[in-house]
């Protein structure tokens, strides 16, 4: 039945495109596109000033989307308060999603090699300094290296590079999806759930991780849960979480966690990993997952796992200061097989959209991560909510 849909689909819009698109220069939406439109530029440490700017030219190789919606990242939060990537004035936002209005004559596909057309909804990857191809297809290739990303692109004369906008153009080189057929909230959850994507496959490399293994998932902010969702969608029944929240931890089980741990409740690494074995039934984890940005909790979660299991560590996106383990207790002794996880490949991107769908499908209540949304307008009011730590996922959206 679905195949019949797509069959249609793909005739219609073939007769639709009329296969002569070659004549024409650049396709071009029915709908308005305005001459102008707006950047939310961060311009000094705490504070995006919306601008306007001349929209740019299409080239025969970039699509101008309209933007729905972005995500706020934790490094946006860290890029708004202390510039670390000293980007200043730049125009953020990478968790974004919109609607193709215009493409150059040459854009016929996506990166997964699914057709595009104007009105579809897309999201982008990141730009990968490899052949796109290559990063997309060759299963070795599993870190993925130097990558530009858009929302976190230097100051350009063009100015539409981040999701923070009303538009923005996707230039040539770029990865691009078209992911029509997922709704508005399901979009602007791709690009955290994609680094939860890659961590399981990550974890999956030391082959500790089975469906029957218990797992613990320390730190309960939207990747941590996450990366609960993803493990419960895969079918591992035997999921911990481990946090500090209440309302954090009582998600956490809506998201599948099975038994939550509150380390509040025990003083030092090592009552709290006795709480973590009782909480088990009396035993240690098979394998755990990192998921927060403070040292002392990655030193503490080698005291949950047990003898010869494993530990994916993906908590630091950035650096966050040194962590002190003892080589001998934690890792020699108990042969721990430790990965670390940054960021995703393009394969994983692909791989998210039906995990998403799945998540939804089982009824996981992955769209209530976005708790808080603003316009455009109220930028600042979205990044200091972030900062506030309040709510999971903040998005800014389009006004309508
Ligand atoms: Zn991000």
């Amino acid at each position: 039945m679905e195949n019949i849909e797509e069959l249609v689909r793909k005739i219609i819009s073939d007769m639709q495109t009329g296969g002569n698109s070659s004549q024409s220069s650049s396709k071009t939406f029915s709908g308005n596109i305005p001459e102008r439109a707006r950047v939310a530029t961060l311009v000094e440490k705490g504070r995006f000033e919306i601008q306007e700017y001349k929209l740019p030219e299409v080239g025969d190789d970039d699509i101008l989307v309209k933007v729905e919606g972005c995500g706020v990242c934790g490094t946006d939060a860290h890029e708004f308060k202390n510039d670390p990537f000293n980007l200043i004035p730049v125009v953020l936002g990478h968790e974004g999603t919109g609607e193709i209005v215009k493409m150059g004559k040459n854009v016929c596909k996506d990166s997964a090699g699914k057709p595009l057309n104007l009105g579809d909804k897309v999201v982008t990857c990141m730009i990968f300094s490899d052949d796109p191809e290559i990063t997309m297809f060759d299963l070795n290739k599993q870190n993925v290296g130097k990558a530009d990303v858009y929302g976190l692109l230097p100051d350009a004369p063009d100015k539409f590079t981040g999701w923070f906008a009303d538009y923005i153009l996707i230039r040539k080189g770029s990865t691009v999806f078209n992911v029509s057929d997922m709704d508005l909230d399901s979009r602007i959850l791709i690009e955290p759930c994609a680094v939860l994507v890659h961590a399981v496959e990550r974890a999956k490399t030391t082959g500790i991780l089975r469906f029957n293994s218990r797992v613990v998932v320390q730190g309960c902010g939207p990747i941590g849960l996450i990366c609960i969702a993803v493990l419960r969608t895969m079918g591992i029944q035997n999921i911990m979480a481990v946090d500090g929240n209440e309302n954090r931890l009582q998600f956490a089980k809506r998201m599948g966690a099975d038994v939550s741990v509150d380390f509040r409740n025990f003083k030092g690494a090592d009552a709290l990993g006795q709480g973590v074995y009782e909480a088990f039934g009396g035993h240690y984890a098979d394998f755990a997952f990192q998921c927060t940005g403070n040292p002392i909790a990655h030193a503490n979660i080698y005291k949950m796992i047990r003898k010869g299991g494993g530990l994916c560590e993906l908590g630091f996106f950035i650096n966050g200061g040194d962590a002190t383990i003892n080589p001998h207790f934690d890792l020699c002794a108990k042969e721990i097989t430790l990965v670390g996880s940054w960021v995703y490949t393009l394969r994983d991107y692909a791989t998210t959209f039906d995990f998403l769908k799945r998540a939804i499908a089982i009824g996981l209540p992955i769209k209530e991560l976005i708790t808080h949304r603003f316009p455009l307008s109220e930028i600042n009011e979205a990044l200091k909510t972030n900062l506030s730590m309040q709510g999971l996922k903040i998005a800014v959206m389009a006004e309508r």
